[in-house]
């Protein structure tokens, strides 16, 4: 199981590296990415979150119903994703795996079409909206050293440091530590937790 870093971690501020190779390596390393993500659980992980400054993140937004009815997407696993198109403005409570006990209104666009590769090396085009149009703008943003927190005001934002203060012995060296204890208890649930 990966380790999580947590903010003020420098990782997270970082611009990570565009993918030049997809081999074996980063598809297995997606792979476990995608195992952190469920056991957090979490609706999706970018790669700097657990350590690694490359352009590369995992997501699986399907509600319970769309998994049950066999729907849904799925789990995506995105190589040097790129928004090519986004339109609309939508305001969606924000956590995230790297801000720990701490949600914001974010405003996003409602509508992106993201260009990526994926392990197999192909391009696919990805029409999004709700949720999974959030949460790609937020790993995307990851990869680009930006945190949902970076969009709050000045009044928000010490509220979130003021939170974060309390919390940080619990989290040594800004990292957290992952169980695989309760990975599928999320799948009963309504609405999983959206941390991205
Ligand atoms: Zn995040």
């Amino acid at each position: 199981m990966q380790r999580i870093f947590t903010f003020p971690d420098d990782i997270l501020k970082q611009v990570a590296a565009p993918v030049r190779s997809i081999d074996g390596t980063l598809a297995a390393f997606l792979d476990e990415m995608a195992q952190t993500m469920y056991a957090a659980p979490g609706v999706g992980l970018a790669a700097p979150q657990v350590g690694l400054s490359e352009r590369a993140i995992v997501l699986d937004c399907d509600s319970a119903e769309e998994r049950a009815e066999g729907r849904g997407r799925g789990l995506l696993r995105l190589i040097n994703p790129e928004i090519v198109e986004a339109e609309g403005s939508i305001l969606w409570e924000e956590g995230c795996l790297s801000v720990v006990d701490f949600t914001a209104e974010v405003k996003r666009a409602s509508r992106v079409l993201v260009r990526a590769f994926t392990p197999e090396q192909k391009e696919v085009r990805l029409e999004a909206e709700g949720l999974l149009a959030v949460a790609l703008q937020h790993e995307i943003d990851h990869l680009d050293g930006k945190l949902f927190i970076d969009y709050l005001s000045v009044l928000k934002r010490t509220a979130a440091l003021a939170k974060w203060k309390l919390e940080a012995p619990n989290y040594p060296g800004y990292i957290r530590r992952v169980s695989l204890e309760t990975p599928d208890d999320r799948r009963g649930h309504e609405h999983p937790e959206e941390e991205l």
